[in-house]
């Protein structure tokens, strides 16, 4: 009983130590994580130009929050269908921005249903870092973005957002849009676009990294869904869905249709799994199994794909359907790997 008594008293006075030591040095990570090589990977093939900002960092022994935060900014620039303010809007014209950041102390920060600010990203990390509060959405956030000094654009359409607009509205189906699903013309990354306007619709762009400390991060940015319903928010800022890190185990991102991702806590399911031993790719999986096995038929109408990598730098990834594919970049590799997939 006294040993069980010393035992106790020594744990919580060094497990107070340990508290103020991390306080004090909040630069430490929360356990000694292996020094690594370090490695970035991002989804789609829009993931190649932002794991070059991304590489930027982490080759010159930068930390991964910074190489995940400058990395998707690159797509947030960019005139993309499904990412940034030159995305497809929703279904009453306006562009919504969903974004969430993460890092290797479980520091984490989102925004959601955000417009005009052509950086949500960014926005979610000063969520992270300035405010005691992890999730900020619509107006808030907004007003938030402009305390912190970013631009109010103006809400215009992209001339290709404008144009799928116009054509989805032809039609105007008030339904839960095709995410992600290669479609009967063989449009994906690997079999170039012969779609009408809008019918395609992917490309949120979640990234995870490993730095040369062996510390990881994340980010993930989207305007979700093309053509959705005024007000959703999908998987991407929510924390433990479209994003989670946990520096002991691994990290994770998913893209895909949000709700169904949202529906299993998808990348913190994926994080458990590899807590248990399972590499990156059989963790993403067992999640995508679970989600398969939820879905019954309706899972030939939907795409998920799950992207991790572990604390020991490997990679991996696992979609519903064939057409996903992931960017990664770390010493002396650059390429495209196409993901294997639950259907053949
Ligand atoms: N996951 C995103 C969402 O549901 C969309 C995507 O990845 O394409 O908002």
């Amino acid at each position: 009983m006294a040993n069980r008594r010393n035992f106790l008293h020594t744990s919580f006075f060094s497990g107070l130590g340990l508290f103020l030591y991390n306080k004090r040095f909040p630069a430490q990570p929360f356990s000694a994580a292996p020094q690594g090589q370090p490695v970035v990977i991002s989804t789609w093939d829009a993931g190649l130009q932002a794991n070059k900002a991304a590489w930027e960092i982490l080759s010159n022994a930068g930390e991964a929050i910074d190489a995940v935060e400058k990395g998707v900014m690159v797509t947030e620039a960019s005139q993309n269908c499904c990412v940034g303010l030159g995305a497809n809007p929703d279904r009453d014209g306006f562009v919504t921005l969903d974004a969430s950041i993460m890092d290797h102390r479980f520091n984490c920060g989102s925004v959601a249903f955000l417009e005009r600010i052509k950086h949500p990203v960014s926005v979610a990390r000063r969520v992270m870092e300035k405010t005691p509060h992890v999730m900020l959405v619509g107006e808030g956030a907004q007003q938030f973005a402009i305390a912190e000094g970013f631009t109010l654009e103006e809400p215009v359409l992209s001339p290709a957002a404008q144009k799928a607009y116009e054509n989805w509205l032809k039609k105007s189906t008030y339904k839960s849009p095709l995410i992600n699903v290669e479609n009967k013309n063989g449009h994906g990354p690997f079999a170039p676009a012969k779609l009408e306007d809008g019918e395609w619709n992917h490309d949120t762009i979640g990234m995870v990294a490993m730095d040369a400390r062996g510390n990881l991060s994340g980010s993930c940015t989207t305007s979700g869904a093309g053509f959705k319903m005024r007000g959703r928010v999908g998987d991407s800022p929510i924390i433990g869905a479209g994003l989670y890190v946990d520096n002991e185990v691994g990290a994770c991102t998913a893209t895909g249709q949000g709700e169904d991702v949202i529906r299993v806590a998808g990348s913190h399911a994926v994080i458990e799994k590899m807590r248990l031993g399972m590499d990156p790719e059989g963790a993403c999986k067992s999640i995508i199994e679970r989600i398969v096995k939820i879905k019954g038929e309706k899972v030939k109408d939907i795409q998920v794909a799950f992207l991790a990598l572990d604390r020991r730098g490997r990679v991996g990834a696992f979609s519903i359907h064939p057409g996903f594919s992931y960017a990664l970049r770390k010493e002396g590799v650059e390429a495209l790997v196409k993901a294997p997939s639950w259907f053949l």
